[in-house]
This record gives C-alpha cells, structure tokens and sequence, in this order.
C-alpha cells in the first residue's frame, strides 16, 4: 500500500509544483533572477558573492568587563547580505540563510574547529517579540551550528525577561544599559562548567551578546563564544 501511494502522490506533487511554479517563478531572494531547476532560495551568483570573513572580531566598544572569549562575524556585511538577514527577520524567509550555511559549512566548521562545544545558545528574544515575529530568527541556525558541532541546543536555558527597545538609535553605554538585567538563566546547573556557543545575526557593539554571556559567566560557564551571521562596520 505503501509503495502504490507513493508512486500515486509523487507525480501530483510534481505535477503541483510545476504548475505553482509557473505561476510563480522561483526567484533569487537577493537579486530576484529567475532560479535554475538545480538552485534554492539564492542563485549560484549571488550564493557565491558572499564574503566570508575568515577571522575573529576583535572590535567590542562595549565598556566594562567583556565576557566573551572569542567572536566570529561570518560574512562581510554588504548589500546582498544585508539585504537577506532583512529578510530573515522582517519576511519569515528563513530557508535562505541555511542555504548559505550549507554552502560555506567546510569554512564555517573549519573556523570553528580550535574549540569544543557543549551548547549553543541563540541570543533570545523577549516573549513579546517572539510573538511578534513568530520566531527567533536564529533558531535554524543555532540547529545548524548544534548538528555540525556535535553539541546540544541549550535555548530552554535562557530567557530574556526585560523588553527592550530597539539598541539602533543608542550609542554603546545605552546600549549596555538598555540590555543591563535583560537576561537570565533558567538551570544554573546545565551551565555551570560548560563551553558555549552564543548565537546572533548581526554583532554591532557586543552590548547584548555581552549582558547574556555575563549571566551566563555568572552561573559558572567555563568559556563563552559568540558567532554572528555578519557584522555592520
Ligand atoms: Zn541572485
């Protein structure tokens, strides 16, 4: 039964797919060609435009102490990249970003590989914003990071329980205070002695990556990293 149901579904979702795709062209989310039958979300131009940085972040212009040890900021945050973390938070496209991850995973990992890990953690959002947005924009990539790491996701470990304004209008020392006691952790035993991996789309100052790893150090972690999908100069 199995099989013949099988045999009948694939056809009509082939025949389905054809038919929406006729109507509506897959296009390239950055530069809005029309996809080949072999590329997803992004065209191999555009996919292949993207500039890995290939090194650490060393630029933190938060004051006071800094609690994390090493910062990557993936790619070279320029227009095609701007335009599609745009998209990921404000459009809900978020399979574009794990085509890029897959794409570039041997030079990711590889940057990754002087260290162990044994959680990464998304910076969270505020309950009110998850609602807002429906979802945390760097969730699939926390999942990503976690399969190709070996590692757990550790989310449920943290919550951020202050709504904050938006850090964009504010300069480093209101950002710092404007994230100041937005965190907190939920187990403090699942994070004492740990090596964690924090995750976000965008670093500009640190400031928030920054106030989580400080309650994170706080509850005992043993080394705190941070990557980032790009960094804004
Ligand atoms: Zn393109």
């Amino acid at each position: 039964m199995q099989i013949s149901s099988h045999i009948i579904t694939n056809p009509i979702k082939l025949f389905l797919t054809g038919i929406v795709d006729l109507i509506y062209p897959p296009l390239c989310l950055v530069c809005k060609r029309r996809l080949d039958e072999h590329e997803t979300q992004l065209c191999k131009l555009c996919l292949e435009s993207f500039k890995l940085l290939r090194k650490s972040h060393e630029q933190f212009s938060v004051p006071g102490k800094i609690y994390i040890n090493t910062a990557w900021a993936l790619f070279e945050f320029d227009q095609a990249f701007q335009n599609l973390i745009h998209h990921l938070k404000y459009s809900r496209r978020r399979k574009p970003v794990l085509v890029v991850l897959d794409h570039y995973r041997q030079q990711i990992i590889e940057q990754l590989s002087e260290n162990t890990y044994d959680l990464v953690i998304s910076i969270p959002l505020h309950p009110r914003k998850y609602r807002e947005r429906g979802y945390n924009q760097v969730d699939d990539m926390s999942d990503w990071l976690a399969g190709q790491l070996k590692s757990e996701v550790g989310n449920h470990l943290v919550k951020r329980s202050k709504y904050t304004q938006s850090q964009t209008q504010l300069n480093a020392t209101e950002r710092c205070e404007n994230v100041a006691n937005a965190f907190t952790v939920t187990l403090t035993d699942e994070i004492s002695g740990k090596h964690l991996l924090l995750v976000d789309d965008v670093l500009t100052t640190g400031a928030t990556a920054n106030a989580l790893a400080q309650v994170l150090s706080n509850a005992g972690a043993s080394r705190i990293d941070l990557i980032t999908l790009s960094a804004p100069q």
